[in-house]
Formats: C-alpha cells, sequence, structure tokens
C-alpha cells in the first residue's frame, strides 16, 4: 500500500485506546494504522516520536462573526477558524441565528455566506431559534434534513432570545419526532432582568455587576427545568456552558435517573473565578461573559464532573469582543458590554494541562471530552472523532511535555486581550492536519481560507 503521508513513531491515544502505532493517510482519509507502515512513495513523513497522535478537535460551541448588541464579534470564520487550528480544533459548530420573523433557513444561509471560502477547517451549525410559531415547526425537519440536526434555544435574555416555556416544550417534542437535539441556554432570565433593574437603580454599573446579578439559582432552577421539559417531551437536552455545581447537581441527578442529558462546560469556568471580576478599573469588563464567572469552589467540582462523566464536554464559547471599542462601550453601564469572551485556541493545552498533567484523568478521558463525545452527540462521528481506516484525516500531533504561556501577545485570535494571560499550560499541539492536509506546522499556518467544508451532520445517536 501506498501512503501520501504518514505519520511515524507516534503514540495514538483515542477515546478507548493508547497504542504506538504508524498512521496511513491517502488522499484526506486515514488509510492504516499499523507498526511500520511502508514510506515508499509517501510525499510527506512526519515524525511524532514522543507525542501523542489524537484526533483533531471539536469545538462545538462559537460564535464566529456574530451581531451582539450593536457590535461584532472580532474573529470571522477566517482568523476564528485559523485560532481553533493552530490550539488543535479541526471542527467547530457554529451558531446560525434566526432573528423575529424570519423563517429558520434564512438563518442557516446567512451563516453559510459567512464561512463559505474563509473558513480553514471543516465546520457545521446548530440554528439558534428566538421566533417560533407553531407554523414553522415545520421548518426544524427541513433543517435537519440539510444537516443542521440541533437547535438552540434560551431561557435567559427576555425581549432578545428568550422563549417560554410552551414554546421550548413544542420545540423539544419537534425535536423527540425527527431525532432532532435541543441544546439549551439555562438561566432564569425573567428573574435576572428584576435583579439587574435593582442593580441599576442603586447605581451599581461596574462590570463586576455583570456577575454579581446573575445568581447560580438561575441556573440551576432553568438547568432544572429544561431537564423536567426535555422529559415530558420524550427528548434528549444538551445544556451548554454550565458553570456551577448548582447546575452541575441537577444534571448528575437526571443522569443518574437514565434520562439522555448532556451538558459542556468551558475552560474559562475551569480556570477564571469571581476574583478576576475584582481587576482594577475597567479590567473586568473583559470576564464578562454569560453564564458569569462563580466562586472559586466550583472549578475543583466541574473538573469532578469532566472525570466522572456528569459532564461530557468541554467547548469554549469563543465569542471575542476586544477590549478598547468593543467591551468600552459599556463603560457607564455593564449591561451595555458585549458578552462574550475568546477562548477557541487553547481549549486542547487548558483541558490537557488542568485535566491530564495535573493528574485528574487519562489523556483517553482527555480525547473523548475534546472530540469523540463532541462527534458522537452531533452526528459527526465516525467521520470525525476518532482515529480509525476511514475517518477523515484530522489529527493532532500532541507534545504533551512542552509548555507555554497564553498570552494575548503571542495568540491567533483577533482580539486584543487574553482571558488566560500568564497561565502556563502543559501540552500543547505541534502540528496539526485538516482532512490529511498539514495546516499548522512549525508554530507556522500552512492551509488556505476556503479549505474548510460544511458537514451535513447526522442525528444524534447517543454516547
Ligand atoms: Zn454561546
Amino acid at each position: 500500500m501506498r501512503f501520501d503521508t504518514v505519520i511515524q513513531n507516534g503514540t495514538i491515544v483515542t477515546a478507548a485506546d493508547t497504542c504506538a502505532a504508524d498512521v496511513g493517510i491517502v488522499g484526506d482519509k486515514v488509510a492504516a494504522i499499523g507498526s511500520r507502515l511502508p514510506v515508499d512513495g509517501a510525499s510527506k513523513l512526519i515524525d511524532a516520536a514522543g507525542h501523542y497522535v489524537i484526533p483533531g478537535g471539536i469545538d462545538v460551541h462559537t460564535h464566529l462573526d456574530m451581531p451582539f448588541g450593536g457590535t461584532t464579534s472580532a474573529d470571522d470564520f477566517e482568523s476564528g477558524t485559523i485560532a481553533a487550528a493552530f490550539g488543535g480544533t479541526t471542527t467547530l459548530i457554529d451558531f446560525a441565528i434566526q432573528y423575529k420573523g424570519q423563517t429558520l433557513r434564512t438563518a442557516f444561509d446567512s451563516w453559510m455566506s459567512k464561512a463559505s471560502g474563509k473558513a480553514v477547517i471543516d465546520y457545521a451549525f446548530h440554528c439558534i431559534i428566538t421566533d417560533l410559531p407553531d407554523a414553522r415547526l415545520e421548518e426544524m425537519s427541513a433543517l435537519v434534513r440539510e444537516g443542521v440536526s440541533t437547535f438552540k434555544l434560551f431561557m435567559a435574555y427576555p425581549g432578545v432570545f428568550m422563549l417560554d416555556d410552551a414554546t421550548i416544550f413544542k420545540a423539544m417534542s419537534q425535536a423527540a419526532k425527527f431525532g432532532g437535539m435541543i441544546c439549551m441556554h439555562s438561566e432564569n432570565g425573567g428573574a435576572i432582568d428584576v435583579i439587574v433593574q435593582r442593580a441599576l437603580a442603586e447605581g451599581k454599573k461596574a462590570p463586576k455587576y455583570h456577575a454579581l446579578t446573575r445568581p447560580t439559582t438561575a441556573e440551576a432552577e432553568a438547568t432544572s427545568r429544561a431537564i423536567a421539559l426535555a422529559e415530558m417531551a420524550g427528548a434528549p437536552v444538551y445544556i451548554v456552558h454550565l458553570s456551577c455545581n448548582d447546575a452541575l447537581e441537577k444534571v448528575r441527578e437526571a443522569r443518574d435517573r437514565g434520562l439522555p442529558v448532556f451538558a459542556e462546560t468551558c475552560p474559562q469556568y475551569l480556570y477564571l473565578s469571581l476574583e478576576n471580576m475584582d481587576a482594577p478599573g475597567f479590567e473586568a469588563a473583559k470576564y464578562v461573559f454569560t453564564p458569569p464567572l462563580r466562586e472559586k469552589w466550583h472549578q475543583e467540582k466541574l473538573w469532578q464532573g469532566l472525570a466522572q462523566d456528569a459532564l461530557q464536554v468541554v467547548s469554549t464559547d469563543h465569542c471575542p469582543f476586544c477590549f478598547k471599542e468593543q467591551k468600552e462601550m459599556g463603560k457607564d453601564d455593564f449591561t451595555k458590554i458585549p458578552n462574550g469572551g475568546p477562548g477557541i485556541e487553547h481549549r486542547l493545552s487548558l483541558v490537557y494541562s488542568g485535566g491530564v498533567h495535573a493528574g485528574r484523568f487519562s489523556p483517553n478521558r482527555f480525547v473523548q471530552l475534546v472530540s469523540t463525545a463532541p462527534a458522537k452527540l452531533f452526528g459527526l462521528y465516525p467521520r470525525k472523532g476518532t482515529i480509525a481506516v476511514g475517518s477523515d484525516a484530522d489529527l493532532v500531533v500532541f507534545n504533551p511535555k512542552r509548555e507555554e504561556i497564553i498570552s494575548a501577545s503571542t495568540h491567533h485570535m483577533k482580539v486584543d486581550y487574553s482571558m488566560f494571560e500568564g497561565i502556563k499550560v502543559t501540552g500543547v499541539p505541534d502540528l496539526v492536519l485538516s482532512r490529511g492536509n498539514v495546516v499548522i506546522e512549525n508554530n507556522k499556518f500552512v492551509g488556505r481560507p476556503g479549505a474548510g467544508s460544511f458537514l451535513r451532520r447526522g442525528l444524534f445517536t447517543g454516547l
């Protein structure tokens, strides 16, 4: 057999196995896994001695080129996917937003045009539904046939994104009918808005009040309600960006009862805390995202959740806004600070470092959390999310020993600060392939804008 590329001498790590073997690539697929694969005629040999060879990361929660509060997230599909690739992520699922009065199809079409010609890695979409009269329920199944098989609904942001329980219940019932899945932003938006208005009336307008007006109880209540609605509808539900132990307990309890309830957390909730909101001046605006940062003790609970499978996925909720001019829109009023933080580039390193290097879980669990579970839950497996004959050759040669200090001065996201500035990680991608082509090598991007393809996702089939 003749290969285009052979990755030699590495240790392959999947969610299930660890083995010393070469990977042979033909075209954009993995063609063989074995010891001492023949290299005659191969145009590229990659020496992975001392490295892990892992399936490319899958980030199921990003917001590239997204309008929010009068501005637009700072990374588009070119800069955002390049930054993702530097961090070992080779697939992302972004959100196409349906605005009130629009068809779901309009949302899909407009996000497809944002990505096409720009993305350097493969991408797919969830659809955010903000307006769902009964007549529109049918559109959900049409979109699933197009490969947009998951829908995000909001229990927060009244008047903008929030849906009432009846609408959420109908959407879940509809999803249950044809195998789609609902992703839920779980916070009690009604109660939070009252607390926010009270704070503003008392003159509490600094960034840290963004966090202090969104209690963990509001997240736990909505998580519990989302689970109950899904149970009544007979539908699976996926809780996005879970940030606190209160909500985690609701998910764990539901899973213990055998319900198809899944949840993700994000690196910011594992590494940052309410203490970051005490940064001097307006600095704390860098950490204004939703749900907000919590007291530090929640971090260890979330790590335990990841180790014990109460949490199944780590995504980033990458939604970058520059500190200058964008975050500054809320200088005098925290409610005007665009919500979101940059994270697409450092997910694998942060999870590996805090998870595997710190001794909390195995390299296999790491791969499960950042690649395999996302692929299985979101209809991309086994094309993505593992290393197997016939799978896409989305591969990361990962250096488990290399150290790096995260900094805005060296990152590739188009944003003027880092949430993780100064944090030292151990474990960094050295080389990244997207569908058989090297995209990151020697710390340089060597891929091509437009090389990424839209992925028509299949149905949710469980984990
Ligand atoms: Zn988000």
